[in-house]
């Protein structure tokens, strides 16, 4: 049955559904995609946490996060090898591990059994990342790349999105049925804050979308997981945003999660440390019961 609102979104209309995202679009109300990314379920009850360092920084730290988020409850580790870094300066400390850090991921999920999302920037790295990589991520400034999210898709692994800060839903919809459309159906949507006028903090770029949430649930079957990190860029705004983004429906959250944060080589003012990650976790357990939905 299709969906009765005329105008199901603010610009998406019946015939968009039909006919620009029919992949991507539930069939009718119930429709909600289940499945399973190396052993972990999506679409269900659970609420899969990904956690690790904004970027792997050095093979220390990767081995000291995977370790640490695996034994508070994550269920992917996540961090990137390869960043879209705003500027293109580099120091030592401020620069890309790329294949060494791929490498050091690789070892990491295998010690301490954990799987891994990391983001793919070029499609010229998608071998090596797919090396590695359970799921990839392509940020949001890839989002409407299209020719690359075909590359991405046409390896068959499972995908998660992120929306850019400026799309709006129709465009990010648009974008996911570019990889549906290769055949790959194991696709995640990940909200990460918007751009907006008011995000009341100085250094905070962007405000979590939490009513994209249910809005993108009312149209598509894809699952929705929530980056309070990215979004609020500000370490003390995660944990209630993450809360929040339980409570409003969110399939999964992607956290970062760092053991010194101030000395996090990149966006140091966000991540939250291993003890603030444990804290987090017992709460989030507490929000998702209220949901009929579980952490762990
Ligand atoms: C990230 O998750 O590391 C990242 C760069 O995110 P975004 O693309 O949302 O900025
Ligand atoms: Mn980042």
């Amino acid at each position: 049955m299709a969906i009765e609102n005329k105008f199901p979104g603010k610009d998406i209309t019946i015939e968009d559904i039909k006919t620009k995202f029919p992949l991507v679009a539930k069939k009718n109300k119930n429709h909600i995609s289940k499945f399973k990314i190396s052993g972990v379920e999506f679409g269900s009850s659970l609420v899969p946490i990904f956690a690790g360092p904004n970027m792997v920084e050095s093979y220390k730290l990767i081995m000291d996060c995977a370790k640490n988020v695996k034994n508070i409850g994550a269920h992917f580790l996540r961090g990137g090898a390869f960043k879209p870094l705003t500027f293109p300066y580099r120091s030592k400390k401020y620069n890309e591990t790329r294949l060494d850090g791929l490498k050091w991921l690789k070892e990491a999920k295998k010690k301490f059994d954990i799987p891994v999302i990391t983001e793919v920037m070029e499609e010229k790295f998608l071998d090596p990342v797919c090396d590695v990589a359970d799921i990839l991520q392509i940020g949001s400034r890839n989002m409407q790349n299209f020719p690359f999210l075909t590359a991405c898709a046409k390896t068959g692994k499972p995908i998660m999105l992120k929306r850019h800060y400026g799309s709006s839903l129709r465009d990010w919809l648009g974008a996911a049925e570019y990889i549906l459309y290769e055949g790959n159906k194991k696709v995640l949507l990940c909200e990460r804050g918007v751009s907006v006028p008011h995000t009341h903090r100085s250094t905070s770029r962007f405000l979590l979308d939490l009513q994209v949430i249910p809005a993108a649930k009312e149209i598509t079957h894809l699952p929705i997981i929530s980056d309070p990190s990215h979004a609020t860029f500000w370490n003390p705004w995660v944990s209630p945003m993450t809360l929040a983004s339980v409570a409003a429906g969110a399939d999964g959250i992607m956290l970062e999660v760092h053991p010194d944060p101030k000395n996090s080589a990149v966006d140091p003012l966000q991540p939250i440390n291993y003890k603030e990650f444990k804290m987090l976790v017992k709460k989030m357990n507490k929000i998702a019961k209220a949901v009929d939905r579980k952490i762990i």
